[in-house]
């Protein structure tokens, strides 16, 4: 069979997607060096100083309007085209994290007790890149591009500090994407609609104090396990097999689909009249996690303890340790498209979709963001398994190939420019 497509033909809209890759091409080596510095210079959440200083400092270098001293050491890069055009937003995270075991290499962390552990650096050198990768593409935006550069990710407070302190006065996005570095290889991204990560909440289920306490308590212990639908000794709690082709969330017929989870250190706490019975709950969902209080208020409805019951809420007013976060969210229609559009201009194997939640408590506090603007977070692999580099965040071992820094400037660049222009 003979080619089916004319190669002869150009085709107006991969024109500038390959001057989006040569660009990359281009600035590659620049990139890789500004990543091992960040990396040698390792600074967490709240003290993102010299961090915020050099992005500052290099999207001004590009000729881009910076707002900066947002939420702490929040910095903004805003490069404007056509003012009637669509806004589309990039979130990075900055920090790195608190690590005591030290590191060793040409670009080891210099600062005691701190580590980029979590690929900050790489994600801020992406964004950097792609700033800079835009700007050369400014002829072909017909709107405006934000570049959002987060602190404080690790505690969790970052986003709403930047909210809290106007980010939305200044800019108006449509929609707003970001990504975070994970253990699949370099080369590849991924996304689903929905929870990327499962979703944990506290749950109180308040009774009235009287003599039947002990079998209330025990009545709705069992009522909450048997919330639980995975084993307690099965697959599902080795988080290697998240990555497994069978079983893993890249398979449609993942296990890590449709689940509820309950903590088993169910807690009780006595008040002046009432009795509470505590757990944590996690859940693959919304529509799961939002149905479990109205389903237990059924079973208790129809038991011997009906009359008993005050309330069942989910908050984490009673222990503090755990409270309530943000949980990723993407938007269903614009995350399939992200992923179509990534997939049509690199090719098949360059973006996925997932079909499961990852359930081991991992979180990220775009979440925030989310709850104002839709969008897409995405899973980009930084992995080279042959290299025996495994990019898992928070382990001791992490390792990045930085040729994942590339993929991430030229996918996501094009996806920005397909919205801009979208
Ligand atoms: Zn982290
Ligand atoms: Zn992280």
């Amino acid at each position: 069979m003979g080619p089916l497509v004319n190669a002869q033909t150009p085709n107006p809209a991969s024109s500038v997607h390959k001057a989006i890759q040569n660009h990359t091409n281009t600035i590659f080596d620049s990139l890789v060096a500004i990543r091992r510095d960040f990396h040698k210079h390792p600074e967490t959440g709240g003290h993102e100083k010299r961090t915020a200083e050099f992005i500052e400092g290099y999207l001004k270098g590009l000729g881009l309007e910076v707002k900066s001293g947002i939420g702490g050491y929040g910095v903004v890069g805003i490069l404007k085209g056509n003012p009637n055009g669509k806004k589309i937003a990039w979130r990075a995270d900055i920090d790195a994290m608190p690590w005591d075991t030290p590191e060793t290499g040409e670009f080891a962390s210099t600062t005691d007790g701190v580590r980029h552990i979590c690929g900050h650096d790489v994600h801020t050198t992406i964004a950097l890149g792609m700033a800079n990768v835009l700007v050369n593409q400014k002829e072909q935006l017909n709107g405006t591009v934000y570049l959002i550069f987060q602190p404080s990710e690790e505690n969790y407070h970052g986003a709403q500090d930047m909210i809290a302190d106007g980010l939305f006065d200044l800019i108006s996005p449509d929609e707003m994407y970001a990504a975070h570095i994970s253990p699949m290889p370099a080369g590849l991204v991924a996304s689903k609609p929905g929870y990327l990560y499962a979703d944990y909440k506290q749950i109180n289920i308040s009774f009235e104090q009287n003599q039947e306490q002990d079998s209330i308590i025990a009545f709705t212990k069992d009522l909450l396990l048997k919330l639980q639908n995975v084993a307690p000794d099965g697959k599902f709690w080795d988080t290697q097999n998240l990555m497994d082709p069978n079983i893993g969330i890249g398979n449609p017929n993942t296990i890590f689909k449709d689940y509820t989870t309950i903590s088993n250190n169910i807690k009780v706490e006595e008040e002046d009249k009432s009795i509470t019975v505590i757990a944590f709950v996690s859940a693959s969902n919304k529509k799961r996690m939002d149905s479990i209080p109205e389903l237990l208020r059924q079973q208790i409805a129809k038991s011997k303890y009906a009359d008993d019951l005050i309330d069942i809420i989910y908050a984490s007013k009673i222990f503090t340790y755990s409270p309530e976060r943000g949980n990723i969210d993407n938007d269903g229609p614009l995350t399939t498209e992200a992923i179509e559009t990534i997939s049509g201009i690199y090719g098949a194997s360059s973006a996925i979709p997932l079909y499961g939640a990852i359930p081991d408590g991992r979180g990220d506090d775009f979440a925030y963001f989310q709850q104002e603007i839709p969008g897409t977070y995405f899973l980009l692999g930084g992995s080279n398994f042959e290299k025996g580099i495994i990019a898992m965040p928070h382990s001791d071992s992490f390792k990045v190939d930085e040729n994942c820094i590339k993929t991430g400037v030229n996918y996501f660049s094009s996806l920005i420019l397909e919205r801009v222009n979208n």
